[in-house]
């Protein structure tokens, strides 16, 4: 028998917008900012930051709250949204799809379950939604699955047969990776992993852009719409021209639109 796992995504941080020490700053310089009324702390941040660039505070401000971050976005001036990050933790992800997660380099931190340190014995397994539908495709992955997996305990047992011997001159944590290495390489690409990563707005809104809307990449879409759920709420105006749908066979897709109104 093996466990299978779907996508879960926790947020375990968000933007937060210290507004007393922000009014702090415009006190000591004299200034006045016209703060969105709806604006959340995430928006509040950027364009705090955003502000500053030109100090359009006071007289010299032209645009409010959404509209000042739409225009931000419409102009291309995107490094004022690094300032807004979010930190999730991930579960119920293939090793394939974290594998294409962290190809994403800027403005993305990880930290990801180890294969070496952590035993995968009772290892879970990320069925694509495709062979779930198939009661053929399914035997033929649960076999393949299957026989991996006790491939997998197989060789743990045997490497730690083999290397009994040599534990005490190598510290026994270097010599069960080593074990440990040799065993997962027979692991699928199916293996579930857990994935800590921290990201910040503009290189969200990159991921969704080229990866939200990839019809044949179905873990990629369904990720992609877990984080728009999240971020749309925190940050409406940022995520403002990103909307989910549903493909014919009920799974989500991330659109990029041009809906924006700056
Ligand atoms: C549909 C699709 C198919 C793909 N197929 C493959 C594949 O077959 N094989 C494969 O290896 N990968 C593949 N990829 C992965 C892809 O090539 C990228 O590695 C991945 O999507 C990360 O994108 P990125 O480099 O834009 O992101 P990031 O690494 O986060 O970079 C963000 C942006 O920063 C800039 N940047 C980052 N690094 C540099 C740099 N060194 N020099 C100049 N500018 C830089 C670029 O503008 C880049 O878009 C595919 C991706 C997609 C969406």
């Amino acid at each position: 028998m093996i466990n299978e796992k779907s996508a879960a995504l926790y947020v375990i941080a968000r933007p937060i917008f210290d507004r007393d020490a922000f009014r702090q700053f415009l006190t000591d310089e004299n200034q006045t900012w016209l703060e969105g009324d709806n604006s959340t702390d995430a928006e509040k941040l950027i364009e705090a930051a955003g502000r500053i660039c030109y100090m359009s505070f006071g007289q010299r401000q032209f645009r409010r709250g959404s509209s000042y971050i739409a225009n931000l976005i419409a102009r291309g001036h995107e490094s004022v949204l690094e300032h807004a990050s979010w930190s999730f933790l991930l579960c119920g992800v293939s090793r394939a799809f974290t594998h294409q997660l962290v190809r994403h380099r800027i403005g993305f931190s990880y930290s990801q379950l180890s294969q070496q340190y952590h035993d995968e014995t009772e290892a879970s397994f990320v069925a694509p939604r495709s062979v779930v539908r198939s009661p053929e495709l399914r035997r033929v992955w649960t076999n393949a699955v299957e026989s991996a997996k006790q491939a997998y305990s197989a060789l743990l047992e045997t490497e730690l047969s083999f290397r009994s011997t040599e534990l005490s001159k190598e510290t026994r944590q270097e010599a069960m990776r080593l074990v440990r290495s040799a065993a997962r390489s027979v692991l699928p690409n199916a293996t579930e992993t857990k994935i800590f990563f921290t990201a910040n707005a503009r290189s969200l809104r990159h991921f969704l852009t080229i990866r939200g809307a990839v019809e044949g990449d179905e873990e990629m879409r369904i990720v992609s719409a877990l984080l728009l759920r999240e971020l749309q709420p925190d940050a409406p105006t940022i995520f403002a021209d990103f909307r989910i749908e549903e493909l014919e066979d009920g799974t989500p897709i991330v659109k990029k639109c041009s809906c924006r109104e700056t």
